[in-house]
């Protein structure tokens, strides 16, 4: 069973259709009262999650607890949780975050730097269909295989940082201890749900090289607790570069590639690959595409504003150096972090595997709709008219649904109830008064 991070929590949820609107894939739909998530459509992207108003959409982590099923624990910071904090640097967190109950800290900045630097060499050797679409955000690679399949092909093969860091320290881990890969347990503290989905139904790999996913509030709170008794600071490895990666057009400044766009917020991200559909882009050699307003720093799950979380980001970097330290990694063969596992197109908006009858149903659906009002209001619980439509054929809603429809149907059930109690014969209870 596919694992999706964000649920619902029917008790909380109202039915109010906020969030159905917002959602970049039509995965919601809002019946008897309660809003209902299609799992084959949704892309975690966590947009419902911060749009509903009585927080009803929940982002399902794993529990800190699961680091005592290991002998060793390696903790893995997004390179976004160094913006959650005012006047802490990168050492003060990385050491409070080891001393709740971490062996170890491995920077996923640290590994941003290493994908930068794979992904500047790379560019010069492989022929990529241009532009290259980066495969850092989890979310935005779902929407391509759901909505854009045919820029799939574009998507830039390089695992994400996260993976490179799993694959590394573990590596690292088994060598140093001699521990059995059993033993020891990779837990990444993530700004997103999409990342905790990527974790438990990887893209582009067999299997992820990381245990369990941390939310970064969770940690938040327990790094603020420590840092008062913590003294010895961690050295941290990760340079401007890999800390950039935190906000959007870090991961393109990395590339070193002259013409990259990078674009935040779902909805600003489908336009742009409408436009690369369209083939009116092919002058961009690389897309940042990021689900989030600010990239990472604007997670669903961080604590800072985002925009306060990258300026911080931005006051951090300025005091590290630019040169990756990635010399030791740089020798290695690109191959190991590299995507194996081919991307696959999501079947979800076929209608059916039999050709003639998804055509009869497509015929259908433009049917239905042209008899719809076309406003989009939502208040049947679909998040369209033509969503309203393809559920009317699927047998998911009825064409009553539609309160115009619902209103146009009353009044012609009104005026025919009027016109047949007037033929109500006098001796069962009409009050027309009867003359001899
Ligand atoms: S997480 Fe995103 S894709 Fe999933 S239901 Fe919410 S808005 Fe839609
Ligand atoms: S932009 Fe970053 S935080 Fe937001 S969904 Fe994508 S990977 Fe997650």
């Amino acid at each position: 069973m596919y694992f999706h991070s964000v649920t619902l929590d029917r008790d909380r949820c109202k039915g109010c259709t906020n969030c159905i609107k917002r959602c970049p894939t039509e995965a919601i739909r809002v019946r008897d009262g309660k809003a209902k998530i299609i799992k084959e459509k949704c892309i975690d992207c966590g947009e419902c999650v911060r749009v509903c108003p009585y927080h009803a959409k929940v982002v399902v982590t794993d529990d800190i607890g699961m680091m005592e099923n290991y002998k060793y624990k390696i903790a893995l910071p997004a390179p976004s949780l160094y913006g959650q904090f005012k006047d802490m640097t990168i050492g003060d967190i990385l050491t409070s975050l080891q001393s709740c109950g971490f062996d170890e800290v491995f920077e996923v900045a640290y590994a941003a730097d290493i994908v930068s630097y794979i992904t500047r060499n790379i560019v010069k050797t492989k022929d990529y269909k241009r532009p290259i679409i980066s495969s850092a955000c989890p979310a935005i690679v779902r929407l391509i295989q759901q909505r854009f399949p045919s820029l799939m092909d574009n998507i830039l093969d390089i695992m994400p940082p996260v993976e490179v860091a799993g694959k590394i320290a573990r590596d690292e881990a088994k060598k140093k201890t001699g521990l059995k890969d059993e033993e020891i347990g990779v837990f990444f503290v993530s700004p997103c749900a999409a990342k905790v989905t990527s974790v438990k139904n990887p893209i582009g790999i067999e299997k992820s090289y990381i245990n369990g996913v941390f939310s970064m509030r969770d940690v938040y709170s327990m790094i603020l607790d420590k840092r008062k008794f913590v003294e010895k600071k961690i050295d941290h490895t990760s340079s401007m570069i890999g800390v950039g990666w935190a906000n959007a057009g870090g991961e393109s400044y990395g590339t070193s590639l002259e013409n990259c766009l990078f674009v935040d917020g779902i909805q600003n991200v489908i336009g742009v690959l409408e436009d690369i559909e369209l083939g009116k882009l092919d002058d961009i050699d690389f897309f940042e595409g990021l689900a989030c307003v600010g990239g990472c720093v604007g997670g669903p799950l961080t604590v800072a504003n985002n925009f306060v979380a990258r300026n911080r980001i931005m006051k951090l970097k300025e005091k590290l150096n630019k040169d990756e330290a990635t010399k030791k990694y740089i020798e290695v063969d690109f191959n190991e972090f590299m995507l194996n596992v081919k991307l696959k197109k999501s079947d979800v908006l076929n209608l059916d595997e039999d050709i003639d009858k998804a055509i009869d149903m497509m015929n259908s659906i433009d049917e239905i709709y042209k008899s719809l009002p076309g406003l989009d209001c939502g208040s049947c619980g679909s998040p369209g008219c033509r969503a309203l439509a393809e559920d009317i054929v699927k047998g998911f809603a009825s064409e009553y649904d539609c309160i115009f429809k619902l209103k146009d149907r009353i009044k012609i059930l009104a005026e025919e109830i009027n016109k047949l109690s007037i033929k109500i014969p006098p001796v069962i209870g009409s009050d027309k008064e009867v003359k001899p």
